[in-house]
């Protein structure tokens, strides 16, 4: 290896935590270094998460709407089909518009971007395996590691990406299976059974706990969603758990067991999803040459500033704590930024929304009723019905409901659960009202516009120290 080059910062992972830190670090005039192994910048949300995921299933749904839902709307339409491969296409597209255009702004801000795998050589020196061959050393003032996380492997079924799936194989399938089914009903699992489900494959999910949407959905809002899934097609077995699997047939053969004690049985499937959740990836660090530790969920720890033991490595993003959500990743890189440039930042870890985006949408922010209810607060509930908003029912498309959680001596918002029309978009608001400190009255005596979804909010979030007024 050559001599090593100094820089102010460098990035190992070029995610959502890594790219938004070498913007932000670049924008300040550091000179930065973004080591990424894949070939293309964006990690696994820009490439097989959030944004291929969101364009299958926008243009299922639409599909699914025009096969369903036009007649009583007045839309008649001829011979409907759906063309796989234009599908993949148009997320294909998406997803390399995007990728390239983080890669113009690594141009913009003079940010290098190392194409190779980074490792450790001593504290302050990363080595870089390129792509091309060979390497190159750098020597950092600061580093980062974003490394992000990989698929929870399901034991005794060897993911082989076309029968037996990770969510990488659901986003690029090049049939419709005629029997899906799915390993856990957490968000991964009910977006991807709905693609499919909507393309026409029988899905069954099986979900080890006794409600769907993983962990922080509230459980209300988890009962109603499981209803409109069903009507949609959706199977669910829950509680329970897949014990085995045989892969050796032409049909995956399945055998599930109920978690209370009930019998046993076995399901047939063309595809099994396995979706039962992420873990941090740091393999290939050489962690070890810096003596730095992962919990005993493989997260590498670090205090609130995101320093290890070595203050000036600092971690963001899937590989340590809290939510593996790419908004949060992209907080916080901008807030480790900060506390070196500025020697502060910010995240607030109480009021990061979570979206699953099925049709309806899920969508929520801060506690849910079970989560407050445990903690012993006293608290007071506030709901409105989809059916009873004006532009959903204009819109024919009125199914879900707005939930507020208030604090019940301050009337401070602790929680907002949305399930209904553009909950993602709606959350926001919530999403607002959590980080201010706002009461529910302070959103229901905001003024809403007419006739729009988001006077659910408001009502919903009137109905909890008054009467909405139209439900
Ligand atoms: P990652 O995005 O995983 O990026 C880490 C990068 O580091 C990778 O590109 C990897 O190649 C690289 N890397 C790892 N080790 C090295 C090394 N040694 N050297 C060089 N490079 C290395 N979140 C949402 O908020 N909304 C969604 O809608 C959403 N949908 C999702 C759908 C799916 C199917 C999946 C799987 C995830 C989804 N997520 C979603 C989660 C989201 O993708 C992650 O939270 C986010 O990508 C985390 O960003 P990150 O930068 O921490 O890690
Ligand atoms: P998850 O934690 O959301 O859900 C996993 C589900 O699998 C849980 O409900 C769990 O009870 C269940 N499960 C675990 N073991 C099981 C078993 N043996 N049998 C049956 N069920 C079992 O995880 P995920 O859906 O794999 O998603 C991984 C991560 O990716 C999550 O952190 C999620 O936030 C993120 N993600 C986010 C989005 C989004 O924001 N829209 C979309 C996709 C993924």
């Amino acid at each position: 290896a050559s001599e090593a080059e100094e820089k102010d910062l460098v990035i190992i992972g070029g995610g959502v935590a890594g790219y938004v830190a070498a913007i932000k670090a670049g924008q300040a005039g550091l000179k930065v270094a973004c080591i990424e192994k894949r070939d293309a910048l964006g990690g696994t949300c820009l490439n097989v998460g959030c944004i291929p995921s969101k364009s299958l299933l926008n243009n299922t749904h639409l599909y699914h709407q025009i096969l369903h839902d036009t007649k009583n709307r007045g839309i008649e339409v001829g011979d409907v089909k759906m063309n796989i491969q234009q599908l993949m296409k148009a997320k294909d597209t998406s997803v390399t518009g995007l990728t390239k255009g983080i890669a113009f702004l690594f141009k913009k801000h003079n940010i290098e971007w190392v194409k190779g795998s980074g490792s450790f050589v001593d504290e302050h020196t990363v080595k870089a395996d390129l792509v091309e061959g060979g390497e190159r050393l750098l020597r950092a003032k600061n580093i980062f590691i974003a490394t992000g996380s990989e698929v929870s492997p399901f034991p005794g079924l060897q993911v082989d990406e076309k029968r037996v799936i990770t969510s990488t194989g659901a986003l690029a399938l090049e049939q419709v299976p005629k029997k899906m089914l799915v390993i856990g009903g957490g968000i991964i699992g009910l977006e991807m059974a709905s693609v499919w489900s909507r393309l026409g494959a029988e899905v069954t999910v099986v979900e080890f706990l006794g409600r769907i949407g993983g962990p922080g959905m509230d459980e209300e809002i988890a009962k109603q969603t499981q209803k409109i899934l069903q009507k949609q097609g959706l199977k669910f077995k829950l509680n329970t758990k897949v014990v085995t699997g045989d892969t050796t047939g032409e049909l995956i053969s399945l055998n599930v067991e109920s978690t209370k004690g009930g019998k046993a049985e076995t399901i047939d499937a063309d595809v099994v999803l396995t979706a039962i959740g992420r873990r941090p990836y740091t393999s290939g660090l050489n962690l070890e040459s810096i003596g730095l530790e992962t919990d005993d969920r493989g997260r590498l720890v670090i205090d609130h500033e995101y320093r290890t033991k070595h203050p000036h490595i600092r971690v963001i993003g899937d590989v340590t704590f809290g939510p593996m959500l790419a908004h949060k990743a992209e907080e916080e890189g901008v807030a480790a930024v900060e506390y070196i440039t500025k020697g502060h930042g910010h995240v607030n870890y109480g009021a990061i929304p979570s979206v699953m985006y099925t049709y309806p949408e899920v969508a929520w922010v801060g506690q849910a009723e079970q989560d407050v209810k445990a903690a012993g607060i006293k608290y007071k509930v506030g709901t409105f019905p989809f059916s009873a908003n004006s532009r959903a029912k204009t819109n024919l498309d009125s199914e879900g409901l707005v939930k507020f959680i208030a604090d019940a001596e301050t009337d401070r918002v602790l929680g907002v659960h949305i399930v209904g029309p553009a909950a993602g978009e709606l959350i926001a608001e919530g999403t607002l009202a959590v980080e201010y400190g706002a009461s529910c009255e302070d959103v229901a005596r905001t003024c809403h516009a007419h006739p729009t979804l988001s006077e659910a909010v408001k009502e919903a979030a009137m109905a909890t120290y008054d009467k909405a007024i139209h439900f």
